[in-house]
């Protein structure tokens, strides 16, 4: 039957392996709502829009062709026909995704375009920032994933391969600016259950989710 599960939290947190794996353990699908962000600003400096320009972030994110795949073995994004799953994990994208997710219009145009695949899939796995309080509010469960600093920068520097301390100075630049944005904060919603994730590993953190959904 339907099941939405919303999983936000800071990045290195866990919430991409952890929603993921749960997924799969649930047989529902997986939206990685960051995802849509990243294409969005991909596609912002493919066409050189500057990142002060609202009206032409606004522009670019309505005329952009975005396909996101929803398996949770093989998610997958298309932004203008273009396979742009490695591109949107890179460091310029990075850099600036937070200043394009800060754009209301950009919000409230990937917000809609989520809740239309969650509707359609009805069984799902959704990791974000905002699912939780603004994307899914009538989630089934709601979690809110975090963990140390330390150990959120150690996390993504092994999946990035840039330095532990860079990563960490860029994570606090970019938790910065995603809870201090005027439009739309990074929201916890009230209702989730906090799981601290700097001492558990994934199985763990998926077995008690998994425990959570079914209970
Ligand atoms: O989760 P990930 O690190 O890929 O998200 C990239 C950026 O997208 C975040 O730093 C945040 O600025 C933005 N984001 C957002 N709302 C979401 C998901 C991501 O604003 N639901």
């Amino acid at each position: 039957g339907r099941c939405v599960v919303a999983v936000d939290g800071p990045s290195g947190s866990g919430k991409s392996t952890v929603s993921r794996r749960l997924a799969s353990a649930l047989g529902a699908q997986y939206l990685d709502t960051g995802a849509m962000y990243r294409a969005v600003t991909w596609a912002v400096l493919r066409y050189g829009v500057d990142l002060a320009d609202l009206e032409g972030i606004t522009k670019v994110a309505g005329e952009l062709d975005l396909a996101i795949g929803t398996d949770p073995v093989a998610p997958h994004v298309r932004a203008d026909g273009v396979d742009v799953d490695a591109d949107i994990r890179g460091p310029e994208v990075t850099a600036a995704v937070s200043a394009v997710a800060a754009v209301p219009a950009v919000r409230q145009l990937l917000v809609g375009q989520q809740r239309a695949l969650i509707e359609a899939a009805g069984r799902i796995v959704v990791e974000g920032r905002d699912i939780g309080a603004v994307v899914a509010p009538d989630a089934d469960l709601k979690v809110y994933l975090t963990a140390s600093a330390d150990a959120r920068a150690k996390r993504r520097s092994l999946e990035t391969a840039a330095s532990v301390d860079d990563t960490h100075a860029d994570l606090l630049r970019r938790d910065t600016l995603d809870s201090t944005r005027a439009a739309d904060p990074l929201q916890q919603a009230a209702d989730a259950v906090v799981l601290d994730t700097t001492a558990m590993g994934i199985d763990e953190a998926v077995a008690r989710l998994r425990a959570m959904v079914t209970a």
